[in-house]
Order: C-alpha cells, then sequence, then structure tokens
C-alpha cells in the first residue's frame, strides 16, 4: 500500500518552484542496504515512492517524494563497503591523499556521517592527530570500547549547535546525496568553516551523471534523495557560499570528489543553464521501458532451466536493481564478500546473500556483477575457488 508522503515542491539545492517529473517508481523498499534474517521479514520491509524531479531552474535531480521519516527507518542497519579490499584501498588512499594536500598531519579532522568509524581510522593512520565522528547511527557506547585513542564518536546529528566544534577539515563522504535539505546541510558547513582560518569542506559522493548517461536505474534507490552531477554539486556549494577549491571522479568515474573552502567574498551566482541535466534526465526517462526489456531478455537467456542465476553484491545495486525489474524471480541469490551480509535476505525480494564459497555448490554458469569496479577482485576470488564461470558486468545487459 502506498504510504502517504510529503512532496517537495521546492528544489533542496536553489530553492527553485518549478520543478518536472522524469522517473516514478511506486513501492520500492526504503531501505536498500539492510539486511533480514529470514525471508519474510525482509518481504515485509516498509516501501516508499520514487519521483525524480528536475529543477527548471538549476538541474538539480531529487526525489520529491522522499519522506524523512521512512529514510530515518531504512537508515539504521549495515551500510558498511569496508569489507571489500578494492573500496578499503580507495578509502585509504582518499585519507592519504587529502592528509597530503591540506597539511592535516597532527592535526583534528571532524567526519560528518562517519556511520561506524572506519574513515575515521584511515584518516588516524593517514597522519591526522585526532579524529572527531559525527552521526546519528555511530555506534555508541560499543564503538567506543573498541575505539583507538585519539577517534571520538557523536552519537548525534550535525546541526547549528555543533559550530563551535574545533577541527581544522571536515570530510563527508557518501552523506550528501541522503540529506534532504541540501542548502540548509550546506550552509551550516560554511558556517562552521568560517569560524576558524583556513578550514576546507571535503566531500565525497555518487555521480548521478554516469546513473543518467548509462541508464544504470539499479542505481536508483530510495535512501538517495539526491542525484548530484558536478555541474549541479558546484551550484549547490556555491550557492552555500563555498568556493570550490577542486571538483573531480574517483573510483573509476562513479564519484565525485569536492573540495572547497568557505567564500570570503560570495558573489551572487551566475544565471544557471541546466539544459544539459534536463536533456540528461529525459533521455534517461525515454529509455527506461527498453532498458528493463532489454535487461529481463538478457536475463531469461542466461538462465536455464537447470541453471540458478547469480548476482555478485548483496547490497544496495542488487535491491535497486530487482526492485525495478518486472520479474525479480529470474535471479536465485546473491553472492557478497562481506560476512556481516552472508547468510542473510535482501529487502523486498527476499532474495538470500551466500559466501562466494558457495558458488561452489551453487555452479552457476553466468554470475551478474553488478559493479564494474570490483571486476578484477571478483574475478580472483573466482579463481582462487576453481572456478569456470562467466561474468557478465551488470551493464552489458543494456546493450
Ligand atoms: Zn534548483
Amino acid at each position: 500500500m502506498r504510504r502517504e508522503s510529503p512532496s517537495r515542491a521546492h528544489c533542496p539545492l536553489c530553492g527553485g518552484g518549478t520543478v518536472h517529473d522524469f522517473y516514478s517508481k511506486e513501492g520500492v523498499p526504503v531501505t536498500c542496504t539492510s539486511v533480514f534474517a529470514d525471508a519474510a521479514q525482509a518481504r515485509e520491509v516498509a516501501r516508499g515512492s520514487i519521483d525524480l524531479a528536475a529543477c527548471d531552474r538549476c538541474g538539480f535531480a531529487f526525489n520529491r517524494s522522499f519522506d524523512p521519516r521512512l529514510g530515518e527507518l531504512g537508515a539504521r542497519y549495515e551500510s558498511s563497503q569496508a569489507a571489500s579490499a578494492h573500496f578499503n584501498t580507495y578509502a585509504a588512499a582518499t585519507a592519504r591523499s587529502w592528509v597530503a594536500r591540506h597539511r592535516l598531519e597532527g592535526k583534528t579532522v571532524l567526519e560528518v556521517g562517519c556511520g561506524e568509524g572506519d574513515f575515521l581510522r584511515q584518516l588516524r593512520s593517514a597522519g591526522v592527530g585526532h579524529a572527531i565522528g559525527v552521526d546519528p547511527l555511530a555506534p555508541v557506547p560499543l564503538g567506543e570500547d573498541r575505539l583507538p585513542q585519539d577517534i571520538e564518536l557523536m552519537a548525534r546529528r550535525f546541526d547549528a549547535s555543533l559550530l563551535d566544534l574545533q577541527a581544522d577539515a571536515l570530510v563527508c563522504r557518501h552523506t550528501l546525496e541522503h540529506v534532504p535539505d541540501v542548502q540548509g546541510f550546506l550552509t551550516l558547513v560554511r558556517q562552521w568553516a568560517a569560524r576558524a582560518p583556513a578550514r576546507v569542506a571535503l566531500f565525497d559522493l555518487p555521480d548521478a551523471e554516469s546513473v543518467f548517461a548509462e541508464r544504470a536505474f539499479w542505481d536508483i534507490y530510495y535512501e538517495h534523495c539526491n542525484y548530484f552531477t558536478a555541474a549541479t554539486v558546484r551550484r549547490a556549494f556555491e550557492l552555500a557560499g563555498l568556493r570550490i577549491l577542486a571538483l573531480g571522479h574517483e573510483f573509476q568515474g562513479q564519484y565525485l570528489r569536492v573540495e572547497a573552502a568557505p567564500d570570503p567574498a560570495p558573489r551572487p551566482p551566475e544565471p544557471m543553464d541546466s539544459t544539459h541535466e534536463r536533456t540528461m534526465y529525459r533521455s534517461f526517462a525515454a529509455a527506461t521501458d527498453s532498458s528493463l526489456e532489454r535487461c529481463e531478455s538478457a536475463l531469461r537467456a542466461l538462465k536455464t532451466a537447470s541453471d540458478p542465476l547469480i548476482v555478485w553484491q548483496g547490497g544496495a545495486k542488487t535491491v535497486g536493481f530487482l526492485s525495478a525489474l518486472s520479474e525479480p524471480h529470474l535471479i536465485d541469490g546473491a553472492v557478497d564478500v562481506n560476512p556481516q551480509r552472508q547468510g542473510i535476505f535482501l529487502p523486498a525480494s527476499g532474495l538470500p546473500v551466500y559466501a562466494p564459497r558457495m558458488l561452489q555448490v551453487l555452479a552457476p554458469r553466468h554470475v551478474i556483477l553488478m559493479n564494474p569496479a570490483y571486476q578484477e577482485e571478483v574475478a580472483k576470488t573466482v579463481a582462487a575457488l576453481g572456478l569456470r564461470l562467466q561474468l557478465h558486468p551488470v551493464g552489458e545487459l543494456l546493450q
């Protein structure tokens, strides 16, 4: 049953009042990252609606039906990617790069949206003197017992009462896409950064341009109420009075990295041309039906009567993928390297998630790879298990 949810009639980036819907999906699970101990519970997960809208003025895309109460309900679960060696290597390189570029050795760094504190540890390893994490879901006091010295966790939201918190830099990774009030949040960041000289704000977030351009409908899910491109994230920062120091792509183009500082003399924003974004959203929307049809026909072709069809990843992309398909039962199971995801069931579909070694028992001939960034890591794991199977990056199903 569709729940009543508030509709965001104004653009959360620029405040513009003219927005146009371009992609809708009802009855999607409010969480893609949660895991459930039994399949029946997983199928009973709360559902919400996705109505992606684009702002006429600034080109920002957002889910105008996002309900923060449902978002919070879904956010109380495990979403760590730390079990992947590839992702860990990326996070460690990010920490080292930020410490070197912004001379943070021995300094204090504040992380907003720190989760369980994995990145705080990476920052300490990279030379940061003191790392403070703020997150309403931070596992305090459980986490504190396990925390090394010089790492502090605050289980709370980042709000105006924390503007006096002392640190030399603010980092924020994979959080801005979850924040309904984009302008309010970035304005707080600017206010915090402006309270002491030379403070910087360092952000990492998914780039939605590749999602829309590559028709990756599986990357659209409820938790992400915001879909930034390089251009719209720049507008968001500049409108909040933050000057961009650097803006680039990371992790094979999937992430945007933004480094910014308070602008001492903010100018009125330049007129915004959102033609590129709006054209891209329209093409994505126009191709949705054919993308789904191609995917399902490719899945049917891969699945033979006796073969299980398995996807590699028991997380968000797989849940997004199954939520969009009209025949989710074509997929029989998922595998994931994260031990916390093994032996559990995915929200909505109730799909079981196995450890990679279970592939020896399941013996699939074809495995769909939800994230091509992990192809090398997955191929090595498959080879180490002595398996002969074909890996299909999910994007190939659209061709
Ligand atoms: Zn706007």
